[in-house]
């Protein structure tokens, strides 16, 4: 058997969606398992709706999801992707061999005509296919229509294709996904191949480019049903090989609408913005549509590969559960190593002076405050505490907390206290638990006792482990704002 050779082909009229990622995860995963080959393309033949920018969106999601293509034109010593526009050179060559073998023919209707004719078959509630006008204009007819500056555009002959390679109407393929599908040729018009302006349509640039590359699968969202008889048409007609096909289910939002925005994030760099992390990302996104075979979901996307097999994706259409991706997010973000974790929060940090803490004080803040995180955006919140000298507290918290009778005889105890410590980790536990256990004699819960300092050192009534924290502050600053929780000043 041949390589096994895929693609992911997105057309860069926007930020990387995460349905392509999960498409090109798919193709990735199938390439891995049979040891073949992930092909990058961007299809930018309609220059009006792409955009460098976009294309460079793509690039750089596509590498940091580790989805990397094995081959592609050099660039700077790296692979980078087959581009379409690039290519323009090649796809008349094809244009040309359709029109000799019949086809193909060239279309002179203006944009107006071609509108009348809809609006034709809408008043007469039928889907519109084109009337084939053009399909035999003579010589001199064409002729004439150039000489009053007409250019045509280049349309496939559907019927004439189906009619030379199958015995009626209807044309079938195999979906490795959907199973066997088909549809009745005679519902799709004769569409046009390359425009009068010398660009290539899709459904054509995207036979020849996968013909020419060798694509032995494809591989894409359902949305492409209505697309791939018109490709395995052109296939045909040329003489190419015909790829095997196969159609993911769409990405549904919770609601069950189409995912967009609205939802939630919806492009992988606003994803990894909001401090998701890629690895989790492709985890989740591995699971819209195929399951482990050991129903273990959480899994590096190595192990997936092994465990991948195309026939098993699911037809259906997948719901993306946010909660389900914060889910595995907390989940990756604990199974960070610290150093990992330490520079992948920076970046969430910055509204911080990360100077006034020694490298020891930063590792120690991170390790008792990265439990709840959910998101690596989640730190920004979790430790405005422990910068600066003074804290800003919380009104509940000061109503609530640090009024209170029995919160300001324990403060300033701690106050008097906590001069004379000295101040470790193994000292600070200690003398904590001593200090608990005076206040509980007297009838205060241990659990009142640690609030009223927390409420004081940190503003708030939860947070990051007690020693930990007092360790992270030092003694010098939580002495200071414990005692400016004092009312009475000591
Ligand atoms: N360029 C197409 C898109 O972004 C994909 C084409 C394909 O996979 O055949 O939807």
């Amino acid at each position: 058997m041949s390589e096994v050779r895929v693609r992911i082909a997105p057309s860069p009229s926007g930020n990387l969606h995460v349905g392509t990622a999960r498409t090109a995860l798919f193709n990735y995963l199938f390439a891995k398992k049979n040891n073949g080959k992930f092909v990058l393309r961007i299809e930018d033949t309609d220059a009006e709706r792409t955009s460098q920018e976009y294309v460079d969106n793509i690039f750089d999601s596509l590498k940091a999801l580790g989805l990397n293509w094995d081959e592609g034109p050099d660039v700077g010593g790296n692979y980078g992707p087959y581009t379409q526009s690039e290519r323009f050179d090649i796809y008349p060559k094809y244009i040309q061999e359709l029109l000799d073998k019949g086809f193909a023919y060239e279309c002179f209707c203006t944009p107006e005509e071609l509108e009348a004719e809809k609006e034709e078959a809408t008043a007469n509630k039928k889907a519109y296919v084109y009337s084939k006008k053009c399909e035999n204009l003579t010589d001199e007819e064409k002729a004439k229509l150039r000489a009053e500056g007409r250019k045509p555009a280049i349309r496939f002959n559907v019927a004439k294709a189906q009619k030379a390679f199958h015995e009626s109407s209807i044309l079938k393929f195999d979906d490795l996904v959907k199973g066997e599908l088909q549809m009745d040729t005679n519902l799709i018009g004769d569409f046009v191949i390359m425009k009068s302006n010398g660009a290539p349509t899709y459904n054509y640039a995207v036979v020849i480019d996968d013909a020419l590359m060798k694509i032995t699968h494809v591989i894409r969202g359902e949305d492409h049903i209505s697309n791939t008889y018109k490709q395995i048409l052109i296939f045909e007609a040329l003489g190419f090989e015909v790829p095997r096909f196969g159609h993911l289910g769409m990405i549904l939002a919770p609601d069950r609408s189409k995912l967009s925005k609205r939802h939630g994030a919806t492009a992988v760099s606003d994803f990894v913005e909001q401090g998701y992390l890629t690895e989790a990302l492709v985890n989740f996104v591995a699971l819209l549509g195929w399951a482990p075979s050991d129903g273990e979901e959480v899994k590096p996307v190595d192990a997936i590969a092994a465990d991948f097999r195309i026939g098993e994706i699911s037809s259906s259409n997948s719901i993306f559960e946010y909660d389900k991706l914060r889910w595995m997010n907390s989940h990756y973000i604990k199974m960070l190593p610290m150093d990992t974790l330490k520079e992948m929060l920076k970046p969430y940090l910055t509204r911080y002076d990360l100077t006034e803490l020694s490298d020891e004080q930063f590792t120690k803040m991170v390790e008792i405050t990265r439990e709840p995180l959910t998101l690596l955006s989640d730190i920004t919140e979790a430790v405005p505490y422990f910068f600066g000298q003074d804290v800003e507290i919380d009104p509940e918290v000061q109503t609530e907390v640090l009024d209170l009778e029995e919160s300001q005889k324990v403060l300033n105890d701690f106050v008097e206290k906590a001069q004379t410590w000295e101040w470790t980790e193994e000292n600070l536990h200690n003398k904590l638990e001593e200090f608990r256990g005076t206040w509980k004699e007297q009838g205060i819960k241990p659990k009142a006792t640690m609030w009223a300092i927390r409420a004081a050192v940190s503003g708030r009534t939860r947070g990051a482990d007690m020693v930990g924290l007092l360790e992270v502050l030092g003694k010098e600053r939580t002495i200071h704002r414990a005692q400016k929780s004092c009312k009475v000043a000591k």
